[in-house]
């Protein structure tokens, strides 16, 4: 089997490498000099082109930042020149609507394609331990899974085109709201004169206990291996949260539902985000909520 990767920064190239242990030994190719040397340095095949990786590719994988760049890709270059029996696997995290686009693009020329955007960052990504959720036929679902299980610990089917992409949006908006929340708390413990070590402890066992709590506190020195505890440096950066909750932005709009603490999440990361964090883990928006006098 040839499988072509297209698209390898900071998440594509550990998976690719989690392919070319599993002996699947990908053909790779990024617009960017510097991913490409970087490939290259790991030993991946390096195509000259989109078009060269994927002229014999039985499986291609694009993990691309955002819409237009798929949509662009895929429109533009792939469904041109890949073989109408190569499976196509978007693994980028773009709207819902885009992703049903592509594939109605994809399916009208014969294309079997799924959208595939995954959970966990760089270290599961090297770990090979991402979530993938996965939209797109069963046929086509059963298809991708033992690739994806290459490079992934869960593999979740969540429904038909565009619906992994909906589990991610969702997922990603409800991550931002409680680490807001959990902030919030704790910042709240500690003006009123409590640890937020034992307030951790105490929520935990109580019903304020959430994922923020339990494995990504933010306020430092409270776990060890965690963002906070280094600066918040090292996990998912504040921009693509705020990438991600214009997702959830957009996707409400246009289904006209209601997502008032996604939007004032939203609001704050962006605030957060044009005070110097961009870069920085989601989990600093603690700084933000606790602003030092
Ligand atoms: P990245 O910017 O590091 O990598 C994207 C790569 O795509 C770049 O190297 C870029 O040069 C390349 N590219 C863009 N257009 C191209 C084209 N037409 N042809 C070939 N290459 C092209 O981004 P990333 O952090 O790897 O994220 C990729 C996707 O995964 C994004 O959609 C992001 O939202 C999602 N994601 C990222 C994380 C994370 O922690 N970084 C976690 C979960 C999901």
């Amino acid at each position: 089997m040839k499988i072509a990767f297209i698209g390898i920064g900071n998440m594509g190239l550990p998976m690719a490498i989690n392919l070319k242990k599993a002996s699947l030994d990908p053909t790779v190719f990024d617009l960017s000099v510097k991913a490409k040397d970087a490939a290259a340095k790991e030993g991946l095949k390096v195509a000259t082109s989109a078009e060269d990786a994927i002229k014999e590719a039985d499986v291609l994988i694009t993990m691309l930042p955002a819409s237009q760049h798929v949509e662009d890709l895929y429109n533009g270059s792939i469904l041109k020149n890949a073989g109408k029996h190569c499976l196509l696997i978007d693994c980028s995290t773009i709207a819902p609507d885009a992703a049903r686009r592509v594939q109605k693009s994809a399916s009208a020329l014969g294309f079997a394609m799924v959208d595939a955007p995954v959970s966990g960052g760089t270290g599961a990504a090297t770990a090979g331990t991402l979530t993938f959720m996965v939209g797109g036929e069963k046929t086509t679902f059963e298809k991708a899974k033992p690739i994806l299980e290459k490079m992934g610990k869960k593999i979740f089917h969540a429904g038909p085109s565009g619906c992994g992409q909906v589990a991610k949006v969702c997922n990603n908006m409800l991550l931002a709201i409680h680490m807001i929340g959990t902030s919030e708390a704790l910042s709240l413990g500690k003006a009123l004169g409590l640890d937020s070590k034992t307030l951790s402890e105490i929520m935990l066992q109580s019903s304020g206990r959430n994922w923020s709590l339990e494995v990504y506190n933010p306020q430092p020195g409270v776990m060890e291996n965690v963002p906070a505890s280094r600066d918040y440096t090292g996990g998912f950066g504040v921009q693509l949260m705020c990438k991600d909750l214009g997702l959830a932005a957009e996707a409400a709009l246009g289904t006209k539902s209601r997502i008032p603490l996604g939007e004032l999440a939203r609001n704050l990361y962006e605030m957060h985000r044009s005070q110097g964090w961009a870069e920085k883990d989601f989990s600093s928006i603690i700084k933000l909520i606790h602003a030092e006098p």
